[in-house]
């Protein structure tokens, strides 16, 4: 049988307190979106290799929206607290953030959250 990784695996439930950490740090980088825009968002879906932290973030039903446009609203670059530099980038459905991914330079054993303090935009 055929195994095909899925963009996204639907997930439903709340920001944790920590992603959210993350995602205040990240748009205190640009200020392009107020945060009280987004202060209502869920958690919709995860990514689809399942492991990685990357989470999709928007409202009831907005899951068949994943992948469907790609602008970047905020493109970081952060580290973790044992020094692995960590991309965080947000990604847009039209005006809206649906997307935060947080990617490696190179494959870690286990996935850990840049410092929300470490991020920094990606030149
Ligand atoms: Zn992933």
């Amino acid at each position: 049988m055929d195994s095909i990784t899925p963009y996204a695996i639907p997930e439903n439930r709340e920001i944790s307190e920590v992603e959210w950490e993350l995602i205040r740090a990240m748009i205190s980088l640009e200020n392009t979106i107020p945060l009280e825009d987004i202060d209502d968002y869920k958690v919709i879906g995860r990514c689809g290799c399942g492991s990685c932290p990357t989470i999709f973030i928007g409202h009831d039903g907005d899951f068949e929206k994943i992948g469907k446009s790609k602008g970047i609203l905020i493109d970081a670059i952060g580290e973790t607290k044992n020094g692995h530099s960590v991309f965080a980038t947000f990604y847009l459905h039209e005006a809206e953030i649906i997307e935060f991914e947080i990617n490696y330079y190179t494959g870690l054993g286990e996935y850990e959250l840049p410092m929300p303090s470490s991020l920094n935009i990606a030149k």
